[in-house]
């Protein structure tokens, strides 16, 4: 499959005065066109700066030091601030925030809100036009621009984000935990929305969560992440049937079964590491019941037809 967007080689790192953290560690992965593909691994493991990584938006003090970013070919970590801003950022890729709920400005209401970024993007006018289509997409009625964020449910505040990250009609959504602190009802419908909204809109999504039942309701895709690396990646059914790397043995495990109620949960026994340390060998080596000598040089990145394993037990 072409590959609409992809990361190469992607190394993100924060620079702070107790040392660096490698956030993300060489990191390659793509996404097609009008694919969906899920980024899932436990908090901390560089899921979000990823995201954040591919619209070139990571925060103070992170840095992208090293790999590349190509968007329908072309190389758009080389270019300008100015000319990503104004050819990429919100135009062809676009993200919902984690945490968007809060990310609404409480003292301006919707509509203002949503006027601004036209205006940011040199829309002069027109605004109402643009702004009631993209909240009818996301099934909100148009007078909801003349209310303040806090007249508005959990859910309404999360339609909203998503109506704002599609106003200027992106192809790409980064959709950061898009259903966190919203309950299981509200959850469910704004994974049928985001569903709806690729289909209609012919959009890829690269979903982003530490909830693999949320990224498998979602995703064709799952790329697994642990401590800054894509540890597998493969088509959802395979890493749920058959998940090769052993973090995503115990992660697929340690979900909670219908079927074998009194089965006792998988639990990971690693200590609290140092996110500063810099460490070789395969970043799982402590945890893993199947490490070996080799085990502490850098793994090799297998392929195989539908994704890659990053494991020495697959040479
Ligand atoms: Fe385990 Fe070795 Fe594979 Fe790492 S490389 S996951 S330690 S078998």
């Amino acid at each position: 499959m072409d590959l609409t967007l992809s990361a190469e080689n992607l190394k993100v790192y924060y620079f702070s005065e107790f040392g660096t953290i490698r956030a993300v560690d060489d990191v390659s992965f793509g996404i097609g066109k009008n694919e969906s593909v899920g980024i899932v691994g436990e908090s901390g493991c560089g899921k979000s700066t990823l995201g954040t990584a591919l619209l070139r938006s990571v925060p103070y003090p992170g840095k992208i030091v090293s790999g590349q970013i190509i968007l329908n070919g072309k190389n758009i970590s080389k270019m300008s601030d100015d000319e990503f801003d104004k050819k990429v950022r919100w135009k062809k890729i676009s993200m919902i925030f984690q945490g968007a709920l809060n990310c609404l400005d409480p003292v301006f209401t919707i509509g203002s809100q949503m006027k601004e970024i036209l205006q940011q993007h040199g829309y002069s006018n027109d605004y109402s036009e643009i702004i009631e289509e993209s909240l009818s997409n996301v099934l909100l009625e148009p007078s909801i621009v003349k209310k303040y964020p806090h007249e508005l449910s959990g859910g309404m505040k999360q339609r909203v984000s998503i109506a704002m990250s599609l106003l200027l009609k992106p192809k790409i959504l980064v959709a950061d935990e898009p259903t966190t602190s919203l309950d299981v009802m509200v959850q469910s419908q704004i994974i049928n929305l985001l569903k709806k909204l690729k289909k209609d809109r012919d959009m890829s999504i690269i979903f982003i969560s530490h909830d693999l039942g949320v990224i498998s309701e979602v995703s064709e895709t799952i790329a697994v992440m642990y401590r800054g690396q894509v540890v597998e990646m493969g088509k959802a059914y395979q890493i749920y049937k058959n998940p090769k790397h052993p973090y995503t043995e115990k992660l697929v495990s340690s979900i909670p079964s219908m079927k074998n109620k009194h089965s006792k949960l998988e639990i990971l026994t690693e200590k609290t590491t140092d996110p500063t340390r810099k460490e070789s060998g395969c970043k799982f080596y402590d945890s893993c019941p199947y490490a070996k000598e080799k085990c502490l040089n850098d793994p090799p990145v297998i392929k195989y037809r539908d994704g890659f394993v990053r494991c020495w037990l697959y040479e």
